[in-house]
């Protein structure tokens, strides 16, 4: 069932989804070579809380984390742990939050240190794939809009659109209808109308776009092991245009 959000609503998810955004930018500020990734985790669910929300993820379906942390060749889902980041790795952060009852959810694939041309064009192309598809998220069109813009953007550069993991409505709930893949064909699949939220956030694949799921029962990695990238923001369907909800202003001013 899809929901339609009043302004009220629309206002309150976006409290949700900025604060998911400084939570990244709080998390971006002490991304470096040598930190584990469950000191990272601790970081955001402190912030979080401290900011009189929920860590969504947390004991989602059994999850153990407040973030998920996925380094190179991990796509999402990503247990935090002790893994310490070494120069050169990249590593997409995904975060959600439950404040007033509404959910936040963003995601940003981080550098650590100096990492290559090929990987800084291909988070700069992931990332830009991200906003094709949210500029497909107005009213009138069809969810197969927002999957077509993603796929065929960065299919043109070689990269793979990982299939099995797809967008979703964001609402009360952390997954609601519709899914929103980031593949497709134009003109198909339900229409887009005004108060729809949805969670846009492709997957993408330097090699690749087959995945496989570790044996830790969460993290899903590329089968080819080539590395990954992860953007996701929030979006409202208002006014005719795709209101993005979430931001990465806190996570960009630091880098
Ligand atoms: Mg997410
Ligand atoms: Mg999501």
């Amino acid at each position: 069932m899809i929901h339609y959000r009043t302004d009220k609503e629309i206002e309150l998810l976006r409290q949700a989804a900025l604060l998911v955004g400084k939570t990244l930018g709080e998390v971006g500020k002490h991304i470096r070579p040598g930190i584990r990734t469950i000191e990272l985790d601790k970081i955001a669910e402190e912030f979080i809380r401290d900011h009189g929300a929920i860590p969504a993820f947390k004991g989602y379906e059994g999850f153990p984390g407040s973030l998920c942390i996925s380094v190179n060749d991990a796509v999402v889902h990503g247990i935090p742990g002790n893994y310490e980041l070494r120069d050169g790795d990249i590593v997409s952060v995904d975060c959600g939050t439950i404040l007033n009852g509404y959910v936040g959810d963003s995601a940003y694939t981080f550098t650590v240190g100096e990492v290559s041309e090929e990987i800084q064009l291909f988070l700069q192309r992931s990332k830009e794939s991200l906003y094709k598809g949210i500029e497909q998220a107005v009213s009138g069109n069809r969810i197969g809009d927002i999957g077509y813009a993603v796929q065929s953007y960065v299919e043109q550069f070689g990269y793979g659109v990982v299939r099995e993991l797809v967008g979703h409505g964001v609402g009360r709930k952390l997954h609601e209808d519709p899914q929103v893949p980031n593949y497709g064909k134009r003109g198909t699949g339900i229409k887009l109308s005004e108060g729809m939220v949805i969670a846009i956030e492709p997957m993408i694949t330097l090699g690749k776009r087959n995945i496989v799921q570790e044996k830790d029962g969460w993290t899903i990695k590329t089968k080819d092991g080539m590395p990954a990238a992860h953007f996701e923001h929030d979006v409202a369907i208002r006014n005719g245009k795709a209101e993005i909800l979430s931001s990465f202003e806190w996570i960009e001013g630091n880098q």
